[in-house]
């Protein structure tokens, strides 16, 4: 099982170091990951300071199995940075985008960057990570304009909120699909009683489950007891659901449980 949803670097005022945070995957028997550093949403941060932990990262486990994400922020487009040329730095193997980070889609250099990121994603049929939150300009729709044209991207919505525009998304375009991460038991279900349990892939955004625990839970968890409470809620989640007839109409839907506090919601929501 591959955990989709991994990250790496500064979240916060909290340092995940990254080859701290592949040593704890790789020892809880996940059989590889996809991550992203959460340090490419530093204000004015360089491409290339975040290249400096995915290559400590590449040098210790095999980008084959700890799969590097190119989180591709708009301000990089200033500083000249293409996609081709940071998959020519770094052996990437997919793309990470996040609504949060100002992208303006009635800007044309942000519009033809993110032809070029997807183009990209769809030429070399890479996955491409998109955050999806409740915000309007958070939505899955939110990047709608590029799911048909390049269909053999491997799009990925992140945390499917909120549920019904993940449902929706899903229904239109085939080459969607989305991650468990902080998805309530009760949407995973509702997922794959609209019949789309083969788009959910495991996902955990651990050591970000790390921090949440560590600021909101009873007491704080070494990172790797976190990370496998983190493994067994997404084996979990894609085990204990059989297909089963919809569910009643007072079934609670999304929101009706574990809804974190403002302060919560917002910090996770920059995950
Ligand atoms: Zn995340």
């Amino acid at each position: 099982m591959i955990d989709h949803h991994i990250h790496i670097g500064q979240f916060y005022e909290q340092y995940y170091n990254p080859t701290d945070i592949l040593r704890i995957v790789a020892e809880a028997g996940v059989g590889g990951c996809y991550y992203s550093s959460t340090s490419s949403c530093k204000e004015g941060v360089k491409l290339s300071a975040v290249e400096q932990e995915i290559i400590a990262c590449t040098k210790q486990f095999s980008p084959d199995m700890m799969q590097p994400l190119l989180w591709y922020m708009p301000d990089y487009i200033h500083q000249g940075i293409t996609v081709d040329k940071a998959f020519d730095n770094i052996p990437y193997r997919g793309i990470k985008l996040h609504p949060r980070n100002k992208w303006d889609l009635n800007d044309s250099k942000h519009l033809d960057c993110l032809h070029s990121l997807f183009g990209f994603a769809d030429a070399h049929r890479l996955p491409i990570t998109i955050h999806t939150g409740a915000d309007e300009y958070e939505k899955p729709c939110f990047f709608e304009q590029f799911f048909d044209k390049y269909k053999n991207a491997n799009i990925i919505l992140a945390h499917c909120r909120p549920l019904d525009n993940a449902i929706a998304m899903f229904k239109k375009y085939p080459n969607l699909k989305g991650d468990t991460a902080f998805v309530p038991k009760e949407n995973i279900q509702t997922i794959i009683d609209s019949g789309f349990k083969e788009r959910l892939l495991t996902g955990s955004d651990f050591p970000i489950t790390h921090y949440f625990s560590a600021k909101y839970g009873e007491k704080e968890k070494l990172l790797k007891t976190q990370y496998r409470e983190d493994v067994v809620n997404f084996q979990n989640a894609k085990q204990s659901t059989p297909h089963r007839p919809p569910p009643p109409a007072e079934f609670p839907t999304k929101g009706q449980t574990h809804q974190p506090c403002a302060t919560a919601r917002r910090l996770r929501d920059q995950s």
